[in-house]
């Protein structure tokens, strides 16, 4: 179950104030004995992260898996990110944030409608450059800001501030109400899947 990780993303958090309010979360990670407090824990493809506590069984629903288990790294990215579900990362639609219909990517023998993706791609590239990313609706005509679109939370979340758990099993939702209420109240996504 290496392979399998949990973001929880704020999607709410400035750029310039995403290490500092990073900085507090992981504070109170390592006071709970959620993870420990030297990133020595390698993480695929990048920098070490911190390691599982000894509290790691305390916010976890550990039910499903078989026994002994471990826990991987904690991953924390303070820049601009787009975070993605890996190899499911593959919305079949999304929806209108003004009129609320959904906009397909997909026809019903599930086939990849072509261009309609298109529009969602683009905004992304923008996004992730810091410019204004806008995509127009099908339906209604008009442009909302992509953060705006909902329907692909499963698939994709963008924010300025991540934190992934590697290989932990699923978070309770007490750890992530309280994990919310750590992000000053912020709105936060969780995104899950494999590579
Ligand atoms: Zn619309």
């Amino acid at each position: 179950m290496g392979d399998y990780f949990q973001t929880v993303v704020d999607r709410d958090v400035t750029e310039a104030d995403a290490a500092p309010l990073a900085a507090r979360v992981v504070a109170w990670l390592v006071a709970e004995g959620v993870i420990g407090p030297d990133r020595t824990e390698p993480v695929l493809g990048r920098d070490p992260g911190y390691p599982p506590g000894p509290r790691i069984r305390e916010v976890v629903d550990s039910s499903g898996w078989g026994e002994p288990w471990q826990g991987g790294g904690l991953d924390v990215a303070v820049t601009r990110t787009v975070f993605d579900a890996g190899q499911y990362a593959d919305p079949s639609s999304a929806r209108c944030p003004l009129c609320e219909r959904d906009v397909e990517f997909q026809d019903r023998a599930l086939q990849e409608i072509p261009g309609a993706w298109d529009p969602f791609s683009e905004a992304i590239e923008d996004w992730e450059a810091g410019v204004e990313a806008l995509v127009r609706c099908t339906h209604c005509d008009a442009s909302s800001p992509l953060v705006d679109w909902t329907g692909m939370d499963h698939c994709f979340a963008f924010g300025a501030l991540g934190f992934t758990f590697w290989g932990w099993p699923d978070l309770t939702p007490a750890f992530l109400e309280e994990f919310g209420r750590r992000l000053n109240g912020h709105r936060t996504v969780l995104v899950s899947g494999k590579i």
